[in-house]
């Protein structure tokens, strides 16, 4: 995909330093230049995910079948303060490898667990570990923004950081839509760093039109802030962050499963505001890009069959195409960071950040007759055979270059095991396995006898009573 989303077939792309030199069919190259048969994929910019809770990573799966109000009690209230600056370093360490592997070369870590400056450390320790590109959206949810904003040490570290190509620096927090408007104190920190704020919005039960209000009354709503799901606002707010020229990072998974509102990419291209997609945490969901793109495109289109059948009617073409959510997954984050000149697209000059999906082991890999649309409904993770960061390969034939996978592994199990430790073994097992309401089997007028069939082993009948 270059910059105006052609797809261009038989061309190499030569990237000589950390840009791309050259595009063209059988390009000449200077002597010594590695070459990668791509021939049968294809080469993508390399995908930016613009919300991700790196920390969480090396809590996996563990909250599957969590709502948001569970997570919320999980990590806000009970667990989050345990995570030891080398608990953060671990997850960290994990979701940033786990991002190149999928073909994810930049990352904004939503890094809220940082309770010290040495949580901050140990998050940029592990950043700065991994090959791949990075922002740091420095947040502490076990504190008011105002007070950890507030203090020299955060400052400090916010200056330390400033400036570098491969790890980028925003500020984290939420606007809780208080009419005293606390928030108050951090926003004026960002804008004295001059440094984006990205904020959970629109997220239902916890942040709603009222912290956009309050953001729009103040001044604070700018073309860098990041609104992480919107999936709950009123056509007032949307039209604040539109006139305002901010972004929205969409989750799809994370808000189909949680609870934040239906995912509102719908809504949002309707008034015009720049999209982004993010994967959140894998605490619950996956970590790759693949997946956001295809739960997007997909809740989009329900959500438009849905309307058009409330009113009798049939969609008969789908507005939202597949080239668009690949387009969102490279150069809507791109743009979200301010990094559209040289980031998102396979164009000459700017970065290297480039994704090669082949995989001449999978049945689902040929033929390929529609780029876009194999991206998203047919590839997934497993096909990336090679990345570069910064011109650099970071994975090559499937393999992850120089990562020592046991290592990190190791770290991982350290950090579950002291976790699994202070939890004790009941709050463990209770945390990832939630009550299930009762559900009661609606009567079906179309059932005459008692009997529903004895199907299973056991004679559970399908509604889950034993007969
Ligand atoms: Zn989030």
């Amino acid at each position: 995909m270059d910059g105006r989303r052609r797809v261009l077939t038989d061309h190499d792309v030569l990237a000589v330093d950390d840009r791309i030199a050259a595009i063209g069919p059988a390009l000449a190259v200077p002597e010594g230049t590695v070459e990668i048969d791509a021939a049968g994929g294809v080469v993508l910019p390399g995908m930016i995910d613009t919300h991700r809770h790196l920390w969480q990573t090396a809590m996996r799966g563990y909250g599957a079948d969590w709502t948001l109000t569970q997570y919320f009690v999980w990590y806000y209230l009970e667990w989050g303060k345990t995570f030891r600056p080398r608990d953060v370093h671990a997850g960290n360490l994990l979701g940033a490898v786990e991002a190149l592997d999928a073909g994810v070369t930049t990352t904004v870590d939503w890094s809220h667990g940082l309770r010290t400056i040495e949580h901050a450390e140990a998050a940029v320790d592990a950043l700065r570990s991994v090959p791949g590109r990075f922002v740091l959206a420095y947040g502490n949810i076990q504190d008011s923004p105002a007070n950890w904003t507030g203090t020299p040490e955060f400052r400090a570290f916010a200056d330390h950081l400033a400036g570098d190509d491969m790890l980028g620096f925003q500020i984290a927090f939420d606007v809780t839509g208080d009419p005293e408007f606390p928030e108050k104190a951090a926003f004026e920190v960002a804008r004295d760093l001059d440094v984006p704020v990205t904020t959970h919005a629109g997220v239902w039960g916890a942040t709603n039109d009222d912290g956009i209000r309050l953001m729009h009354d103040h001044g604070f709503m700018t073309p860098r802030t990041v609104y992480v799901h919107s999936a709950s606002l009123s056509t007032d707010s949307y039209h604040r962050i539109a006139a305002t020229g901010g972004s929205v990072s969409v989750s799809t998974e994370s808000e189909q499963s949680a609870g934040q509102g239906y995912p509102p990419t719908w809504v949002i291209r309707a008034h015009g505001i720049p999209v982004s997609l993010s994967m959140d945490t894998s605490v619950w969901w996956s970590g790759d890009l693949f997946s956001a793109m295809r739960a997007t495109l997909s809740a989009d289109r329900a959500r438009e069959h849905m309307a058009a059948h409330t009113k009798g009617d049939t969609v008969t073409h789908s507005a939202l195409r597949a080239e668009q959510v690949v387009e969102w997954a490279t150069m809507g984050g791109a743009r979200a960071l301010g990094r559209e000149s040289d980031l998102g697209s396979v164009e000459v000059g700017k970065k290297a950040d480039l994704v090669l999906i082949r995989n001449e082991h999978s049945p689902a890999m040929f033929p390929l007759l529609n780029p876009y649309g194999h991206v998203v409904f047919q590839a997934q993770r497993g096909d990336v055979d090679t990345v570069l960061v910064n011109g650099r390969i970071v994975k090559r034939d499937h393999k992850l270059v120089g990562v020592d996978l046991a290592a990190v592994r190791a770290e991982v199990e350290r950090t579950v095991e002291y976790l699994r430790a202070e939890l004790g073994e009941q709050e463990w097992q209770k945390g990832m396995n939630p009550d299930v309401p009762a559900a009661e089997v609606l009567d079906n007028p179309y059932t005459y006898t008692e009997y529903r069939g004895d199907t299973r082993p056991g004679g559970q009948s399908s509604d889950g009573r034993t007969q």
